[in-house]
């Protein structure tokens, strides 16, 4: 709750991709992991992954934020976890805050880390490298985490999975009675191992009610006034890793009333819930880090031959 009051105040005036706003948020991203004692990615300037991007036909610079926990028994194998650091800035003079989109996932990653960096402190070492990457430019079109597939600072061959989280911090109104919930995407589309450690994981440690249901790209969801193709599978950042062959799993509770809009703030923010949420994606992590086995490819791959759209 701290984190995310900072990281979706107005000071940071919205996060549009190569604004004042997102370099303030990139500064508040590295200073964290800094603070935490946690390395910079190697191949970054100071944690920073520099690149041009064009926002509304012009040019900026930006940058995703990434950080590093290396693995000490397969430090070459590398999970991945993301969240987007830019949101949509400010419009007709109103701030988008994006306490949910994506400040949640943002402040979910500054948590893990920071669990994370306990334990080593205190004698657990994950077997596996983890990998934090902020990416940038999310809502420009994936713009950050296309970037990171296509300049990779660790070999996508030995990523072995991406963990994406993007808005996990409220309900959608198919959960008005069923709060504990969280919507798992992809989770089976590419390795059947990742979708039955969610799910065992989750017996385990956290019993909350998984939402399988995007796993069919297909399905159809009621926003804007009409009925689509949910295609969440194509919607966010882990697209841009499972188009590469990496079993990607997207963390997500729903779209809502203050989707994309000013109202979409932190006082709006389910924190028991965003924590439970929090703390079961982080024993997932921990699971796939420190499994003997990496997990493995599914021989029938979906969905591999659709296009960018999703069609
Ligand atoms: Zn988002």
């Amino acid at each position: 709750m701290e984190l995310l009051y900072v990281y979706a105040s107005d000071y940071f005036e919205g996060r549009r991709t190569g604004s004042k706003g997102q370099k303030i948020a990139v500064d508040f991203l590295r200073d964290h992991y800094m603070d935490l004692n946690i390395q910079a990615a190697e191949g970054t300037n100071n944690y920073f992954q520099e690149m041009n991007l064009k926002v509304d036909g012009k040019m900026v610079s930006t940058e995703n934020v990434a950080a590093i926990i290396k693995g000490s028994e397969f430090p070459d194998e590398y999970i991945v976890l993301t969240s987007h650091l830019d949101h949509i800035g400010i419009e007709g003079g109103q701030i988008n805050n994006g306490a949910d989109d994506d400040g949640s996932g943002t402040v979910t990653m500054l948590e893990i880390a920071e669990a994370l960096q306990i334990g080593l402190e205190n004698g657990y070492k994950p077997k596996r490298s983890i990998v934090f990457l902020h990416v940038t430019g999310e809502e420009e079109g994936l713009l950050g985490s296309a970037y990171y597939s296509e300049n990779p600072l660790y070999p996508l061959e030995q990523t072995i999975v991406n963990l994406n989280i993007d808005m996990i911090g409220r309900n959608d109104s198919l959960h008005d009675n069923d709060e504990d919930y969280l919507y798992l995407i992809g989770s089976d589309i590419l390795s059947q191992d990742l979708h039955d450690i969610s799910i065992s994981i989750n017996k385990k440690y956290s019993n909350l009610d998984l939402d399988f249901r995007y796993n069919d790209p297909q399905l159809k969801v009621y926003e804007r006034g009409r009925h689509y193709a949910n295609r969440y599978y194509y919607r966010s950042d882990h697209y841009n890793f499972a188009r590469n062959d990496i079993p990607v799993i997207f963390y997500f509770s729903g779209t809502h009333e203050d989707y994309h809009l000013p109202t979409d703030t932190v006082e709006k923010i389910n924190y028991p819930l965003l924590t439970k949420r929090a703390r079961f994606i982080f024993h997932t992590l921990w699971e796939l880090a420190n499994r003997e086995d990496r997990i493995r490819l599914n021989s029938d791959r979906k969905y591999l031959n659709i296009d960018k759209n999703g069609r």
